[in-house]
C-alpha cells in the first residue's frame, strides 16, 4: 500500500510519523534541514526546540498543558517519552535537555522499520501521486511551499504575522464594574445586541493607562522579524499609545454608543471592549490590544483596567512572524484540507501554539492518516479531552463575528477555557464543607481533568483498540 508522506520532522511531524508507523503503516518523513535551514533552527535534529527548553507544567490535575502531557503519554507519544527520558530539574515544569531530547526522537525515528527519513525540501505542493500527506512544516515553513499553499487556499488565508491580543477567562471579569453591550446595541448575525463586555475608564485612569503602556517594557523584535511591516489595523496597542495621547480613545477605546448601566449618568472617558473568543463563551479577547509588551508588563498594565483587576489570562498578547491556516474555514474535523483532502495539516500551521500542542495535533493527524491508509475513518477524541478541546479550537470551536469574519482565528495554547463547562461544577469539599473563593477554581480544574482522562480512556477503548484490531 501507499506510504503516508509527512513533510517536516519538527514537533508535529515527528510525532505523526511515530503514530503512523506504530499503526503498521509505512511513512516517508521529508525534512529539509540541514540542506535548507529556517531562521530559528540551528541543527539537523528532528523535533529541535527553537527557543525555550520547557514543555511547561507537568501537573495533569491542575494545569491544561499538564493534562495534555498525560493524554499524550496514554497514547504512546514519542515526544513525551523522549522528554521524560531527558528531563532536567525545573520545579513543577517538564523541561528537557534539548540536544538529548532531539537526539532521542531522531534515533527512534531512524530505527523504526516503517519509517524512511528523506532529507529534502518539498519545494511546492506535494506531488499529486502522494495520496495521503501530512504537512507539518511549522511557523517557519519554507517560502515555495508556503506560496503553493497560499495559492491553493486563497490570498488571505495563510497569515504571516501573528497579531495576538490577550485572552481573558470570562468568569474572572468583575461584572459589577463591566457590562454586556454592543456598540449602539447593534444586532449582528447570531448576536443579541449585547455581545461585548465593556470596561469603563475615567480621564485619570485613561491618562495613567496610556503612560503605563508607553513606559512598559517591550520585547525586542528578532532580527529576521524587523523587515516585516505591521499589518494595517493590527498595530500594537503600545505603538498606538506612542502615536498620540488620544489615539486609543479614537481607536479601540472609543467611548461612543455605549451606556454604563452601573452609572448611567456619567459618560466614561474611554472604554475597553472584550469580544467573545470561543463558542462556549468562556473566553474573551481584549479588542485591539495586540501587543509586544513583555508578559510581566502586560499583567501589570492590563490589571489596571476597571473590571479586569482580578482577570485571569488564558493567553497574553504577542506579535511575531508565523504561518498558519485559517483552519476553521479550510480544514475538516479530521484536519484535511477541504479543497484537497489528500493534504492533512498538523502542528503550528493548524493554529495551535507551542511545542506540546503542536506535537499533540501531530499525534491526532498521525492516527487519522493511519486510519485512512487502512481504509477506515477515525472518530476524533471527544471535546471533553485536552486533545479534543484543542482540535475543537482548530477545526470549528471559534466564533465568527460580523466585523472580523473567520480571520479572527488566532493561534492558541491549550487552556481550560477551551473545554465544555462541567454539567455540575463542584461546590463542596470531600468532607462536605463549602468550597470558597479560589478553592472553587481549583476544584473545577481538577474535575475537568478527571473527566478528560476518563473520557480519553473510553475513547481509546472504543475507537483505537477496534481500529488496531481491524
Ligand atoms: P517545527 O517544530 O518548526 O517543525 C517544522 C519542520 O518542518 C522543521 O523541521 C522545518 O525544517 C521543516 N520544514 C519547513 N518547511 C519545509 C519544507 N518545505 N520541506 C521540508 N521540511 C520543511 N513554542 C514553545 O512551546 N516554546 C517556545 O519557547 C517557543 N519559541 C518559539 C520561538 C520562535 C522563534 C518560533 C518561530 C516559534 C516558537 N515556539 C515556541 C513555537 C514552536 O516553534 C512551535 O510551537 C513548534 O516548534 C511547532 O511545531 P511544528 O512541528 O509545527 O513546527
Amino acid at each position: 500500500s501507499q506510504p503516508v508522506h509527512i513533510v517536516g520532522a519538527g514537533l508535529a511531524g515527528s510525532e505523526a510519523a511515530w503514530q503512523v508507523a506504530n499503526s503498521g503503516v509505512r511513512v516517508v518523513l521529508h525534512e529539509m534541514r540541514p540542506q535548507r535551514m529556517t531562521e530559528a533552527h540551528r541543527t539537523d535534529g528532528c523535533a529541535e526546540l527553537v527557543c525555550s527548553n520547557s514543555f511547561r507544567s507537568d501537573d495533569a490535575a491542575n494545569n491544561a498543558v499538564g493534562l495534555l502531557h498525560a493524554e499524550m503519554r496514554r497514547l504512546g507519544s514519542l515526544i513525551m517519552r523522549s522528554a521524560d527520558a531527558n528531563q532536567v530539574p525545573a520545579g513543577g515544569a517538564l523541561a528537557v535537555d534539548r540536544d538529548g531530547f532531539s537526539a532521542a526522537v531522531t534515533k527512534a525515528l531512524h530505527e523504526h522499520p516503517n519509517i524512511e527519513l528523506s532529507r529534502e525540501e518539498v519545494a511546492g505542493l506535494p506531488p499529486a501521486d502522494w495520496s495521503n500527506v501530512i504537512v507539518a512544516t511549522g511557523p517557519l515553513t519554507s517560502a515555495p511551499l508556503a506560496d503553493a499553499i497560499r495559492q491553493l487556499t486563497d490570498e488571505s488565508a495563510l497569515a504571516f504575522f501573528d497579531a495576538i491580543a490577550p485572552i481573558v477567562h470570562r468568569d474572572s471579569i468583575d461584572m459589577s464594574v463591566a457590562w454586556f453591550q454592543s456598540r449602539y446595541d447593534k444586532v449582528g448575525p447570531g448576536g443579541t445586541g449585547a455581545d461585548y463586555i465593556n470596561c469603563p475608564m475615567t480621564k485619570e485612569q485613561y491618562d495613567a493607562f496610556v503612560t503605563a503602556l508607553r513606559e512598559g517594557e517591550k520585547v525586542d523584535f528578532k532580527e529576521w522579524e524587523t523587515n516585516t511591516p505591521y499589518f494595517d489595523g493590527c498595530l500594537p496597542v503600545e505603538v498606538m499609545a506612542e502615536r498620540g495621547h488620544e489615539t486609543l480613545r479614537h481607536g479601540p477605546m472609543k467611548p461612543v454608543g455605549l451606556t454604563n448601566p452601573h452609572n448611567p449618568t456619567v459618560k466614561p472617558y474611554a472604554i475597553v471592549q472584550l469580544r467573545q473568543d470561543n463558542k462556549l463563551g468562556t473566553l474573551y479577547n481584549i479588542v485591539g490590544f495586540q501587543t509586544k509588551l513583555k508578559h510581566g508588563a502586560q499583567q501589570r498594565v492590563f490589571h489596571t483596567i476597571p473590571g479586569l483587576g482580578q482577570a485571569e489570562f488564558a493567553r497574553l498578547g504577542g506579535l511575531h512572524r508565523n504561518t498558519f491556516l485559517n483552519s476553521p474555514k479550510l480544514l475538516d474535523a479530521q484536519l484535511r484540507l477541504r479543497a484537497q483532502p489528500r493534504l492533512r495539516f498538523a502542528g503550528q500551521m493548524t493554529g495551535c501554539e507551542g511545542y506540546v500542542e503542536s506535537a499533540s495535533v501531530g499525534l491526532i493527524a498521525g492516527l487519522c492518516a493511519a486510519a485512512d491508509a487502512r481504509g477506515a475513518s477515525l472518530t476524533p477524541p471527544p471535546a471533553t479531552t485536552a486533545l479534543g478541546a484543542l482540535l475543537g479550537h482548530i477545526t470549528g470551536g471559534h466564533i465568527e463575528t460580523i466585523e472580523q469574519g473567520p480571520r479572527s482565528f488566532q493561534p492558541m495554547n491549550i487552556n481550560f477555557g477551551l473545554f465544555p463547562p462541567l454539567a455540575s461544577p463542584p461546590t463542596k469539599k470531600p468532607d462536605g464543607s463549602r468550597l470558597r473563593g479560589n478553592e472553587k477554581t481549583v476544584a473545577k480544574k481538577q474535575a475537568i481533568s478527571a473527566r478528560a482522562l476518563a473520557d480519553l480512556d473510553h475513547w481509546i477503548a472504543e475507537h483505537l483498540r477496534v481500529a488496531a484490531a481491524a
